[in-house]
């Protein structure tokens, strides 16, 4: 079996987010990027497949900038096998990126396809779900469990008030939650090792694929600064302060 991990490059996620002056995006200058933590959740869990024996090959693609290269290391540093870069000079939207990775997968044509279910940054949660549509591939979404068997995947999903197991014909697409695994961290043979591990790198031309954006961003804004608390003496006066001056009883 052989399984594709789809990995995104994201603002770390313990950075504090600055909006650019002129709101037109967020600001990425000497902003640590990282693996978005989902992605790292979808090596995690094809890496532990390879370690069962159940597939025998990882790739990891990622598709933006060149410095998308850095996630695609640390990625194979986790243990994928191979990577595959799909250059862009700008993130593309989602709906292209299911249609590069759509081309990647017919290429490559994996068993398993596993993605996170939704990027930090953008928060998207929908690369997987346009990737099925456009593959015709069953889908698996907000993976809390996957059992690979025989032809098939078992994948217990997080639903609101529950969990819900469906079974899946593969080639399929999982998309992973957060307490599918917890990722390992790299060791530090193990990233000298992934400099040598091998990395295509493809353009959109190459695949075919038009990712001219038809989503325009009007405004980026931070969210409105909470404003400090106050102690109240009793609850006497935190039932005065409710109804007369926050008036919500
Ligand atoms: P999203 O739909 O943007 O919330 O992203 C969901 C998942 O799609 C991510 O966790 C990745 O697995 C995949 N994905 C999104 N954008 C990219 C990208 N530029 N390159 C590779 N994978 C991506």
């Amino acid at each position: 079996m052989k399984i594709l991990v789809a990995v995104k490059r994201v603002i770390d996620y313990n950075v504090k987010v600055r909006v650019k002056s002129d709101q037109s995006d967020v600001d990425l200058s000497n902003v640590k990027m990282a693996l978005n933590p989902f992605c790292e959740i979808a090596v995690e869990e094809a890496v532990r497949l390879k370690e069962k024996g159940v597939a025998e090959e990882v790739v990891v693609v990622s598709i933006g900038p060149k410095a998308c290269q850095e996630q695609i290391r640390t990625a194979l540093a986790l243990g994928a096998d191979r990577g595959i870069h799909v250059e862009a000079d700008a993130m593309p939207d989602s709906l292209a990126v299911a249609k590069l990775l759509g081309k990647i997968v017919a290429e490559e044509a994996p068993q398993l396809v596993i993605l996170g279910k939704q990027s930090i940054d953008s928060d998207n949660n929908q690369t997987g779900q346009m990737l099925a549509a456009l593959t015709d591939m069953p889908q698996g979404t907000f993976a809390s469990e996957v059992v690979v068997d025989g032809d098939k995947v078992q994948v217990t999903r997080e639903v609101d008030g529950g969990l819900q197991t469906v079974e899946l014909t593969l080639p399929a697409i999982v998309t992973t939650d957060l307490r599918l695994n917890e990722p390992r961290y790299a060791s530090l043979p193990n990233i000298m090792k992934a400099k040598r591990k091998p990395l295509d790198v493809k353009t959109p031309e190459d695949l075919g694929v038009d990712i001219a954006s038809k989503v325009s961003v009007l405004k980026v804004a931070a969210p409105a600064e909470r404003s400090a608390g106050i102690k109240v003496a009793d609850i006497a006066e935190l039932v005065e302060k409710l109804k007369n001056e926050a008036k919500v009883l």
